[in-house]
C-alpha cells in the first residue's frame, strides 16, 4: 500500500486538489477507471470552488465536478453506504504528471525503498 497526498487541476488551472490516491494499486488493475475513489477525508479542494460547474449522476448518488472555463471533469462527489459514506471520485489523468509518470515514478521510488531497505 503506497497512498499519498498528490495534487491535480483542471485544464486551465483554476480548480486545484489534492487527494491521497494509493495509485499504484489503482494502475496496476490494467482496466482501472478513470477514477480513482477516495473517502471524502481523502480529498480537499484547494481553490476553485466558484469555478465548478455541478451535473447530477444518472443514479443520482453524486455530483460531477467540472470547471466551467475548461471543461475538464477534475471530481465528482458522492454518498453511498456501499463506499462507506461520502466519497470522492477524482480523475487520474487531472492528477499532475498524468496517471502513467506518476506510475512510473512510484515504481521508481519503490525500487529506490526497496534497495534502500537492503
Ligand atoms: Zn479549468
Amino acid at each position: 500500500m503506497s497512498t499519498r497526498w498528490y495534487r491535480g487541476s483542471c485544464q486551465c488551472g483554476r480548480v486545484k486538489i489534492e487527494a491521497a490516491v494509493d495509485l499504484e494499486a489503482h494502475t496496476a488493475k490494467r482496466s482501472a477507471s478513470p477514477y480513482v475513489l477516495v473517502r471524502s477525508s481523502a480529498f480537499r479542494l484547494i481553490c476553485g470552488e466558484a469555478d465548478l460547474a455541478d451535473q447530477q449522476f444518472g443514479t443520482i448518488i453524486g455530483l460531477n465536478r467540472s470547471c466551467r472555463f475548461c471543461g475538464i471533469r477534475v471530481f465528482g462527489k458522492g454518498h453511498l453506504a456501499k463506499l462507506g459514506g461520502d466519497f470522492c471520485a477524482v480523475a487520474v489523468a487531472s492528477l499532475d504528471g498524468g496517471a502513467e509518470e506518476i506510475a512510473a515514478a512510484e515504481e521508481a521510488v519503490a525500487a529506490f525503498e526497496s534497495e534502500a531497505a537492503q
